[in-house]
């Protein structure tokens, strides 16, 4: 089988990489295995100087390895820098963190001595996702890395030159014995690596159904999962919010990355006084987005990063006109060429649509009325995903207790977009999974919470 690179911007196939045979696999997990012996033996400050040297060559290099993500996904060019310099703050982040994350923590007993210890698992197998190419395998990588484990990535298979770009990232850097290997393969090998012996664990970010399938494949053998999967974020406005910054957060979190992102503002569930006066404001903005040629640094829009995706959302958004809601803006994706979609906004949104129900991967505004807060927060709720989700009111102490208390998500934020951040847990409940990235809470989920007692 062919992993194919083609630009979603053009149709144009950029190179097709063959899949790998089992006999390259067989040894790339042997050769996981040894330098897990090894990595995990390497003094903590020699790790650190290693995340530093990483961190460099990400920035050094951010122009090409830009290029490369527009190219394959279709992410606009300055939003593939930021991802990139993302990575670089994340590495520096855990090398700052690296011994107060993993030292022991003593707790007094009877005993003459006793401790938790962090240590490794061993080789970690990651199913990432084409969105953030980069970022979803810097976040799981770096913090199992800096444990001690070593780390087999199976990315997307419209990604591979960014699959590569990474691999070849954490050779300049200097990272010894293959801690860090690239896998081209397709989703159809990843079953009996999962079944493996030699892989410890499995992470997995991508949709709630190949998680499922992934989470019982590694259910059969005991094996340690994190699950980050879809989202519909819901984003109550309340009638006392600041319109104007709301509408702000609203469009930019549902544009960022054409709107493919698992903590995209998916639905914007709006009081009933301010609905009106908040599509119009919306509206505005939705209508000012540049969309356009990708590797533009004009541009606030691309293209989905594949056809197919499309063609998804497309089903998506005219079902929910048939089922009743109304298209205020876009919905035309048939006059533009390729992956492009066009800003969309659905109005009176209502249960029994997709747009109410489903995650819409795209850049389409969903507006949902509520009554009151009370009905709002049952809206938000109304979900079987559990990723983010945001309040907007000028009420702050209000605004803490529906993020803290009264929304069933992860990560909850007042009066700003939800987004990812290294210092910070990030999450999901229900069916967005399970387990956390980021912060020391991701560090140690791949590690061995070792009671060590001494008589
Ligand atoms: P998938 O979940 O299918 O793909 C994500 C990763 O999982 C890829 O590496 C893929 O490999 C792999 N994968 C898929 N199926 C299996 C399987 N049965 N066993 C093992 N690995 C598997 O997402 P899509 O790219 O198809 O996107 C479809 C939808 O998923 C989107 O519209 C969006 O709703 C959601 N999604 C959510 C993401 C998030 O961040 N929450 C990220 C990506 C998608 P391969 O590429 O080889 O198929």
């Amino acid at each position: 089988m062919l992993l194919k690179s083609i630009n979603p911007a053009t149709g144009e196939v950029i190179r097709e990489y063959d899949e790998w045979q089992w006999s390259e696999i067989d040894a790339a997990m042997d050769e996981a295995v040894a330098s897990f012996h090894q990595w995990r033996k390497v003094p903590i400050s020699r790790r650190k100087d290693l995340l530093e040297a990483l961190a460099n060559k990400v920035i050094e290099q951010i122009e090409g390895l830009a290029l490369n993500i527009t190219l394959e996904m279709g992410k606009p060019i300055k939003e593939a820098k930021a991802e990139l310099e993302k990575c670089a703050w994340l590495c520096r982040y855990y090398a700052e963190h690296a011994e107060t994350f993993l030292e022991q923590v003593h707790v007094p007993t009877e005993a003459a001595s006793s401790y938790i210890s962090f240590q490794p698992l061993g080789p970690v197998l990651a199913i990432m996702p084409w969105n953030f190419p980069f970022w979803q395998v810097f976040r799981f990588s770096i913090p199992a890395i800096l444990a001690g484990n070593s780390v087999l990535l199976k990315h997307a298979s419209n990604v591979p030159a960014c699959a590569i770009a990474i691999d070849r990232l954490f050779s300049d850097a200097g990272f010894p014995y293959k801690v860090f290997q690239t896998l081209l393969i397709s989703r159809r090998k990843v079953e009996r690596l999962i079944a493996d012996r030699r892989i410890q664990a499995v992470t997995f970010t991508g949709s709630t159904p190949a998680g499922r399938l992934v989470g019982e494949q590694a259910g059969r053998g005991l094996k340690k999962t994190v699950m980050e999967l879809g989202g519909s974020d819901p984003y109550i406005i309340l009638a006392d919010a600041d319109l104007e910054k709301a509408a702000d957060a609203c469009v930019q979190a549902r544009i960022l990355n054409a709107g493919q992102s698992c903590i995209s503002a998916k639905r914007f569930v709006v009081e009933e006084p301010i609905y009106n006066q908040f599509l119009d404001m919306i509206a505005e903005r939705m209508k000012k987005i540049v969309m356009g040629d990708p590797t533009d640094e004009k541009t606030d829009l691309g293209p989905l990063a594949r056809n197919n995706l499309r063609l998804d959302l497309e089903m998506q958004v005219n079902n929910s006109i048939e089922k009743g809601a109304e298209l205020i803006l876009g919905g035309n994706a048939e006059d533009y060429p390729n992956a492009f979609y066009p800003p969309t906004i659905l109005s009176n949104v209502k249960p029994g649509m997709p747009a109410y129900h489903d995650e819409l991967f795209g850049p389409v505004a969903v507006l949902i009325k509520a009554a009151n807060t009370e009905e709002a927060i049952c809206i938000a709720n109304d979900t079987t995903f559990g990723l983010g989700a945001a309040v907007f009111t000028s009420d702050v102490e209000k605004g803490r207790y529906i993020a803290e208390f009264e929304l069933d998500a992860g990560c909850c934020f007042v009066n700003d977009f939800v987004r990812s951040d290294p210092r910070l847990p990030f999450g999901g409940v229900k069916e967005s999974g399970h387990g956390r990235e980021l912060s020391v809470y991701g560090l140690r989920e791949f590690v061995n919470i070792k009671t060590v007692v001494v008589r």
